[in-house]
């Protein structure tokens, strides 16, 4: 039986002479792999919404236990007319990870929102790529579960300092504020954290990078990235916070996330 279902396409492989397996990612069932048969033909009907970035209607079929693609129609195909070599490498590192944090068969209803949010974000140029790469960071830890908990430090419940500085504590998901961040590492050794696998991780926040972590983490999908930090220090902060959380929540690095680094300005 044929059905109608939207789609973002993450990722094309070449199948057989002249096919295309395509990575699709649906808010009800997450990751799917469909065939897409003659699909790297120039000829194809289906080419237009064979394409990674693109967003849109796909008609597929079950047989044999494998899903076929028919056609379909785009919605949105981002970065079409496009996009500078920054803007690509991160939409690329993005789409890396919503393939890491998403299951097959898994409802994948606000990655999806975050994703195509950020797709447009990084299009129209709407926000800083920093800014957009660090917010979904910290969303794609949220929702996978590491969710952490940024209202008071977690040893001695101390609020917010009047300076503001304070540290995430990334393997705790929690906030330490600096007099218990400096207990804490005189009593962390190398060797310690090398017997009994815990990592101490402590990540230097000010005022301004916090609230932007609150706001990550409370943020629907499609307000993700509607915040500003107008210091420079605590942009730098944020963001290398939020990418240290997340890659040691994953316990992974990215090749994609290795090259958006290596060319940004
Ligand atoms: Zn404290």
């Amino acid at each position: 039986m044929r059905t109608a279902i939207d789609g973002l396409v993450l990722r094309e492989l070449p199948s057989g002479e002249n096919d295309k397996l395509l990575l699709i990612l649906t808010a009800k069932e997450g990751k799917l792999w469909v065939t897409a048969k003659g699909g790297r033909s120039i000829k194809s009907k289906k080419s237009a919404i064979c394409r990674p970035f693109t967003y849109g209607e796909l008609e597929i079929y079950e047989k044999h236990g494998k899903l076929w693609l028919t056609g379909g129609s785009p919605n949105n195909s981002f970065f079409a007319y496009g996009v500078d070599v920054n803007g690509y490498a991160l939409a690329s590192y993005l789409t890396e990870i919503c393939e890491e944090i998403t299951g097959e068969g898994e409802e994948a209803e606000l990655v999806l929102r975050a994703t195509l949010n950020a797709f447009y974000a990084i299009e129209k140029k709407l926000f800083p790529l920093e800014q957009i790469k660090a917010a979904y960071e910290f969303f794609a830890a949220t929702v996978s579960g590491f969710s952490p908990d940024l209202s008071l430090c977690s040893d001695c419940s101390a609020s917010e300092k009047e300076n503001g500085e304070c540290f995430l504590d990334v393997m705790n998901g929690a906030i330490l504020c600096s007099e218990c961040a400096k207990a804490r590492k005189a009593t962390v050794s190398d060797t310690l954290t090398d017997i009994y696998e815990t990592k101490s991780i402590l990540m230097p926040l000010d005022s301004s990078a916090l609230h932007a972590l609150r706001y990550c983490a409370e943020a629907a999908p499609n307000r993700l990235f509607n915040f500003s930090i107008t210091d420079e220090k605590s942009m730098k902060l944020f963001c290398k916070a939020t990418e240290a959380y997340l890659l040691n929540h994953l316990e992974r690095g990215f090749k994609t996330l290795n090259f958006y680094n290596s060319i940004k300005d």
